[in-house]
């Protein structure tokens, strides 16, 4: 039997989570949010975060505050390393993008490695995670083995046995398939990987804030991520890289930047990079960045990652049990993993008319997915502020829109720039 509106509204009423709504800005309490996926929400803190790193810490102190900003990079890094990412002080590093960090340790690691010439990664793969991989492979004239990924349940144990064998320098994985949402196992894939003498760098850029990440425990060597999603740092806020301790002397970054190097302000002739994280530091880094990327991680770790992710999984199932009743009569598929220990934050309902749905849903009934070419409507209820009840009304004005063929009514334009 189908969850009554009334059920989901008492769920929010016995949930332990309902207060930390208020912890994010909610400026039309219409608005159904279903895309902190792709940009999560405004933290209310960051308001204030931002407001004094510009008037104080830059307006007030201008360059005597480089300072306390020299070693936020990694400051920040060590708050996300121990609240999100199961990994140690001294380990994570706040810079760039995600696409750049995945060049640089990609390229670290084939380096090192001279002699293995076969780089692996999969065909649903982040796409700027496989343009990064397709570049390495053409500029090194390298052979580039793609994993064929099921489009609902990713990535077989089976397919990444097959293809991780001694002759590879390096794997890239995504922790949770941008698309599907299916989570693969960390840990197994790098016991495979560590058994043929092949380092794996992780993407979890769709599973930092979303679930829990234990690089350490699963054995992950090399990681990256971006911070604009679960995390709440805001739209192009830094990214982050993790390598770990251990490998952190062995590696180098291919861009000798000033950030990277020993004792920055000697001013040395040449490079001499740190023997730490911060040798994979590049340029000056965004200070207003770090400091929303903070109040991010803060945002998230006053709940804790585990509160988190079990209401997630309520909240996905919630969305999988409506699909299966409301939208499949007309003409939905879920396409991301039933058993939700396998799937990450988020839930895909393919249609033939996905993007016509997506763009009138935005327009005419105020919830906002996100699409997925070609045939996918992304739907992630992030479980900081998303309530039961939105999960209930948003996917009923879902089904309203799709059974009164307003989609079709209002024509499809093309999708535009953004989607
Ligand atoms: C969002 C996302 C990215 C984005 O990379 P940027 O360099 O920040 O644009 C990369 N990989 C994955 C898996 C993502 O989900």
């Amino acid at each position: 039997m189908t969850l009554t509106r009334q059920d989901a509204v008492a769920l929010d009423a016995a949930d332990p989570l309902a207060g930390f709504r208020s912890a994010v800005v909610i400026d039309d309490p219409d608005l159904i949010y279903l895309d902190g996926n792709s940009l999560g929400r405004l933290p209310s803190a960051s308001l204030h975060v931002a407001d004094h790193v510009v008037r104080e810490e830059w307006g007030r102190g201008l360059v005597r505050s480089w300072q306390d900003w020299i070693d936020r990079p990694q400051q920040v890094g060590d708050l996300l390393a121990m609240h999100l990412l199961g990994a140690a002080s001294g380990e994570v590093l706040i810079c760039d993008s995600t696409t750049v960090n995945l060049y640089k340790l990609l390229a670290a690691v084939l380096d090192e490695r001279p002699g293995r010439r076969v780089i692996v990664t999969d065909d649903d793969n982040f796409p700027t995670d496989r343009y990064v991989v397709q570049g390495l492979a053409a500029q090194r004239s390298l052979e580039l083995r793609v994993i064929r990924a099921d489009p609902v349940h990713g990535l077989s144990m089976r397919a990444i046995v097959e293809a991780v064998r001694d002759d590879v320098a390096v794997a890239a994985f995504s922790h949770v398939a941008y698309r599907s949402g299916a989570l693969l196992d960390m840990a197994a894939v790098n016991a495979v990987a560590a058994g043929q003498g092949v380092r794996v760098v992780w993407d979890v850029a769709h599973s930092v804030g979303a679930v829990p990440v234990h690089l350490h425990d699963d054995g992950a060597e090399l990681a990256v991520g971006c911070t604009y999603k679960y995390v709440n740092a805001g739209p192009g806020s830094p990214a982050f890289l993790y390598v770990r301790s251990d490998l952190q002397d062995r590696l180098r970054s291919p861009i000798w930047g000033w950030f990277g190097q020993r004792a920055q302000f000697e001013m040395a002739e040449c490079y001499d990079p740190e023997p730490a994280v911060t040798r994979f530091g590049a340029g000056t880094p965004s200070v207003l960045g770090l400091a929303l990327v903070a109040a991010g991680v803060r945002s998230l770790a006053d709940v804790g990652i585990e509160a988190l992710r079990a209401k997630s999984v309520a909240l996905t199932s919630l969305v999988v049990d409506l699909a299966d009743d409301w939208l499949a009569p007309l003409g939905f598929t879920v396409v991301t993993p039933r058993d939700p220990a396998r799937r990450g934050g988020h839930v895909a309902l393919a249609h033939r008319d996905a993007w016509p749905i997506c763009r009138t849903l935005v327009e005419q009934r105020a919830v906002i997915p996100d699409f997925r070419a070609p045939d996918i409507v992304r739907v992630a209820p992030v479980p900081l502020y998303t309530r039961f009840v939105d999960v209930w009304d948003g996917l009923d004005r879902l089904r309203d829109l799709v059974a009164s063929h307003a989609h079709v009514l209002a024509g499809t334009p093309s999708p535009p720039r953004v989607t």
